[in-house]
């Protein structure tokens, strides 16, 4: 390796060790654990839910919905995305919480 392509090769690799740890960090995935996500009966797994503390998720129109088919979400990633609900997280597509809202 000449010492131009060995420098651009240290520079290339030292840009993306500053840069991805930044872009990983960007959004965190929500932990059923979370504050926010406790409030809203959100888990991660739709079927996880507690449907005697909300039973919005009950029965079979409840069983239907999913973060994925929410008018508040947006994939973004293989199966997670953002949510208006909850800034600055994403929220997994199988996942669901108390206010889930229909796509019109
Ligand atoms: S508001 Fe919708 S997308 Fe957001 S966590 Fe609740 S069900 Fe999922």
């Amino acid at each position: 390796m000449s010492d131009i392509n060995r420098r651009t090769f240290i520079i290339a690799t030292s840009a993306a060790a500053l840069t991805l740890p930044h872009l990983a960090s960007a959004a965190e995935v929500l932990q059923s654990s979370d504050p926010i996500a406790i409030a809203l009966g959100y888990k991660a797994v739709a079927e996880d839910v507690d449907i005697s503390k909300f039973p919005k998720r009950a029965g079979v129109a409840g069983a239907e919905q999913f973060c994925s088919n929410c008018a508040l979400y947006k994939e973004t990633a293989a199966g997670y995305g953002p949510c208006t609900a909850i800034p600055g997280k994403l929220v997994a597509g199988a996942g669901w919480c108390n206010v889930w809202v229909p796509i019109s």
